[in-house]
């Protein structure tokens, strides 16, 4: 579905991403791992669009997207989930949901004032998709809760409910299990691999936890100084050399 070849974002002379190829295969629920300062979260904003590459390219479904803004890469359905910014967390976590589809009618002030029927019919679905949302994540007693008081575990889940209120094929999760209870990240791997088996959502996920990772993803990349170090299974990457080398000298 992706295919990232020979990609640099340079930081001045500081090279972060240094000549990354990498292929995300459709279907796949793909791992990406490394050393901390391995270029993976700089490498995850070139591919969503949120910064520009320096040289190289971005191909999804044999279409150059390489520096599309994040706009444009949501309507061909390729998503980052990004923390709830803070002028949210006042808003439910139903409200954070139905905010998401992008074109809702209520947004013009024409609308606003002669298309009231429509305005009610549309919300009046958003809301019906935003529970549903939140049951499939077990989480529909949150639904009138502060989106700010909420665990972080519970952010994560809704962050990746963010991602279907909307036609996603492939989504970007950044570092999923950080400071999320186990139980709570069970819950959310649950989901990854639901929507990955029943709806088809093609995912690559940044993480730490290999337990999480043994579970979930295949294949796994590994990361190092910018460039990828190596692609397997977990197994495979465990007794890869180049790889413990790689964590063993950070
Ligand atoms: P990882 O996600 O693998 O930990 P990052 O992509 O966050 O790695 O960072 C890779 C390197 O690039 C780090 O050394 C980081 O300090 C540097 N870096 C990231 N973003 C910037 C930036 N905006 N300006 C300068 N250096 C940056």
């Amino acid at each position: 579905m992706i295919v990232v070849e020979d990609l640099h974002k340079h930081f001045g002379g500081f090279h972060a991403v240094d000549g990354a190829s990498l292929t995300i295969e459709t279907g796949s629920i793909t791992a990406l791992i490394g050393p901390n300062g391995a270029g993976k979260t700089t490498l995850f904003n070139v591919i969503a669009g949120v910064l520009p590459p320096t040289s190289g390219r971005v191909v999804m479904d044999g279409e150059d997207i390489t520096g599309l803004p994040p706009h444009v890469l949501f309507s061909k359905g390729l998503l980052r989930t990004f923390q709830i910014a803070h002028e949210f967390h006042s808003m439910t976590c139903r409200e954070n949901l139905m905010m998401v589809p992008p074109g809702q009618t209520g947004e013009t002030l024409w609308n606003t004032w002669f298309g009231r029927k429509r305005i009610a019919d549309e919300e009046r679905a958003l809301r019906a998709k935003a529970d549903e949302v939140l049951e499939f994540l077990t989480v529909e007693h949150l639904a009138d809760h502060p989106a700010g008081q909420i665990s972080g575990g519970q952010k994560k889940l809704l962050e990746l409910g963010r991602t279907m209120m909307v036609d996603a094929k492939i989504v970007f999760l950044d570092e999923v299990g950080a400071g999320v209870n186990r139980t709570l990240l069970n819950t959310i791997g649950d989901a990854i691999i639901r929507l990955n088996r029943e709806r088809g959502y093609t995912f690559c996920v940044i993480e730490h936890d290999m337990d999480f990772i043994g579970r979930l993803c295949d294949p796994v990349i590994v990361m190092a100084e910018g460039h990828v170090l190596a692609k397997g299974t977990i197994d495979e990457i465990k007794a890869n050399e180049a790889v413990i080398e790689a964590y063993l000298g950070t």
